[in-house]
């Protein structure tokens, strides 16, 4: 049977691109993904730096027929790679933008303003492709047979996150997104009867929490979600929207995830720490007897195919 979605990883890192020696195994690039359907239709998730050789590969190659660019949040890791996505200065190349409004400020003018004097010379009215740009929030998008799903993150400001259906494969991706953050772990991940009347309201409002977050990632073929923290570091970055990898790990076994991708790696981690991380993670999932695979995302090996 051949492949039904590949997933290839333009850019893995969080906050900002680094170009350091040790870190150049995992790549340095900021977040951009894209999905690529066996009917020919592609999909990118966010423009990090990552969206910039992808710009130029399809500048070589063709430009595919409407892509579709969905913007988790306009937080520079996720957007900065778009003044320079040449296909967007090109007539007769169409593309769509998807991503949320913040507060008042409509999603269009969010993209626009990145390019505005004194940030950018040139100005988003300069691209001269066919463009839309949609504001969506938690709703349902179906582009040319791929299902699109979005639900609010745990991030500052208005974060979506999305969820990929095609063919009975389903994707998921969270760059930004920090899990039950008012919670101890070990109370995060028990089993509750949410008929017991004794429990205590912060315990119904953690139910709550992952009912929504487990139910919009269930059984997931591949979740891509945040893992920039150690679990040591994560006690005084409380609040800052990013999880710790165990965190992670933890959560995607609860959600019967089958192949969890840590991504938007911290800039000061080395390929060795990386390495590290997806050894631990391992180790977590082996200890509490989950098969699911685990890998770290990455610019070199960037491929994954789903059959
Ligand atoms: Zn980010």
């Amino acid at each position: 049977m051949g492949q039904t979605l590949e997933i290839v990883f333009w850019g893995v890192r969080g906050s900002i691109p680094v170009s350091r020696s040790d870190a150049l195994g995992y790549g340095g690039s900021t977040s951009c993904v894209e999905v690529i359907g066996d009917n020919g239709q592609r999909i990118v998730f966010d423009g990090g730096s990552g969206i910039h050789p992808l710009g130029n590969q399809y500048m070589k190659e063709g430009f595919p027929q409407d892509l579709s660019i969905l913007i988790t949040h306009a937080h520079w890791d996720h957007i900065q790679g778009l003044p320079f996505f040449v296909p967007a200065f090109i007539p007769g190349n169409r593309m769509t933008f998807y991503g949320c409004n913040q507060g008042a400020t409509l999603f269009e003018d969010v993209l626009k303003s990145q390019m505005e004097t004194p940030y950018f010379p040139v100005k988003l009215s300069s691209w001269m492709a066919d463009i839309r740009i949609e504001s969506i929030g938690e709703s349902v998008v179906d582009l040319n047979g791929m299902k699109i799903e979005s639900s609010y993150a745990e991030h500052p400001g208005m974060t979506l996150g999305f969820r990929l259906d095609y063919k009975g494969k389903r994707i998921v991706y969270f760059p930004d997104n920090e899990l039950f953050a008012k919670f101890d772990m070990e109370k995060v991940f028990v089993e509750r009867d949410m008929n017991d009347e004794d429990l205590d309201m912060e315990t119904v409002f953690l139910e709550d929490q992952k009912r929504k977050f487990f139910s919009f990632i269930g059984g997931a073929d591949v979740l891509i979600h945040d893992a920039q923290y150690m679990p040591e570091e994560y006690g005084s970055k409380i609040g800052w929207g990013h999880s710790h990898f165990e965190m992670t790990v933890r959560a995607a076994i609860y959600g019967k995830v089958k192949h969890l991708v840590l991504f938007h790696h911290d800039p000061s981690r080395s390929d060795t720490d990386i390495e590290n991380i997806v050894k631990s993670s391992r180790r977590i999932a082996l200890e509490r007897g989950s098969s699911m695979e685990i890998t770290a995302a990455s610019q070199n090996d960037p491929r994954l195919v789903l059959a």
